[in-house]
């Protein structure tokens, strides 16, 4: 069976783990025993080459870290996987044996490289995942798909690592979750592996975001995973132990979209419920725009200004000392009395100045 469709129809998540980058054959070998014997991933991943912003800082130990990751597969049982970012590394990983491929954010946003990637691994049947591009364009997202199926490679899977932006207060690539909402509704046979410790770029963080895309039913998660993370040599503030990962795992609610007929009926009833609700809230506003125009009707002919400032204050202000109350947070409470303060300066202005259209 492809890895996608192992990845879709298996137990949820399907977790990939291991280094940011391999940085020692001992390493490498230590984190895949224990995240293989601790039973939390189903695959090791690992950069050899990785692709730094600045020059000069640790680019992977390269071709020569590939025998650890295999080795490191092959004693632990767990499938391998490593970055290609190039013809050149294609070729490498799989003469060295690695089992699956992934393409880097900073690969997926380039057509020739990703091109080129897609010939170089024609006429294999090696799964390929491919992360999202850096800039939130699902289009180019699943051009790269594209490119890999017309070679004829089509156990694809995608990774889900958020978007650059510039200066951002909690997370180091925003998850912008519509977009892989968009590449699923298009590409449906492409199970969605998330990404969190890119995603958030701090270990404090994963949890969360893990969480979410459970919520959002995607298939799995890759987590970097490190014997010390603190002492990583990339990405070493989001880097969690095998300990920390199994945690992690533990914690999540495992939810799921189907519901049976009882519960169906349940929800229906409830529904209809909130719709009377409704109902009764839109007569309700409409009841006062009248009596709003009633007030304009006076306003006219006494000749007053339509607003009067001091006497919305003190209602907005009223309305909000007690949106505890209604349980209402005060952001929604003043959204509501604008609007329908807005809307009732609409009907006023209508009936103040009856030639003017509403
Ligand atoms: C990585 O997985 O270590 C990596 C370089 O990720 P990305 O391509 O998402 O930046
Ligand atoms: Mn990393």
């Amino acid at each position: 069976m492809k890895l996608s469709e192992r990845i879709i129809t298996g137990n949820r998540p399907y977790v990939i783990a291991g280094p940011c980058s391999a940085e020692t054959e001992g390493q490498v070998m230590n984190v895949c025993k224990d995240i293989a014997f601790n039973g939390s991933a189903q695959m090791l991943r690992a950069g050899v080459w990785k692709p730094r912003t600045r020059p000069d800082s640790f680019e992977g130990v390269g071709v020569n870290a590939l025998p650890w990751v295999v080795n490191a597969g092959k004693e632990t049982g767990l499938p391998t996987t490593v970055e290609v970012a190039n013809k050149l590394h294609a070729e490498q990983a799989l003469k060295a044996g690695i089992d699956v491929i992934w393409i880097g954010a900073r690969t997926t946003v380039n057509p020739f490289a990703v091109q080129e990637i897609a010939d170089a691994l024609s006429g294999t049947d090696i799964p390929v995942m491919i992360k999202n591009p850096v800039n939130p364009d699902v289009q180019l997202w699943m051009g790269a798909f594209e490119r890999f199926a017309k070679v004829g490679l089509t156990d694809l899977s995608a990774i889900h690592r958020g978007f650059s932006v510039y200066n951002h207060p909690k997370y180091r690539n925003v998850p912008n979750w519509e977009l892989p909402i968009l590449l699923k509704e298009n590409m449906p046979e492409i199970p969605i592996i998330c990404d969190p410790s890119h995603i958030t770029g701090n270990r404090e963080l994963l949890f969360e975001v893990c969480q979410k895309a459970m919520d959002l039913n995607f298939e799995g998660l890759m987590i970097e995973t490190h014997p010390n993370p603190e002492k990583a040599w990339s990405d070493a503030a989001q880097q969690v132990t095998p300990d920390g990962l199994k945690a992690i795992l533990n914690g999540l609610v495992l939810r799921t979209p189907e519901f049976s007929t009882d519960v169906a009926s349940r929800l229906e009833e409830i529904r209809a419920e909130i719709k009377t609700v409704d109902d009764r809230l839109f007569d309700l506003l409409s009841e006062r725009m009248l009596i709003s125009e009633s007030v304009g009707v006076l306003k006219r002919e006494n000749n007053i200004t339509i607003l009067q400032q001091e006497h919305w204050s003190n209602l907005i202000q009223n309305r909000l000392d007690n949106s505890e109350s209604y349980n209402l947070t005060r952001k929604f409470v003043r959204q509501l009395m604008d609007a329908i303060h807005q809307e009732s300066i609409r009907h006023q202005t209508a009936i103040m100045n009856p030639s003017k259209k509403k």
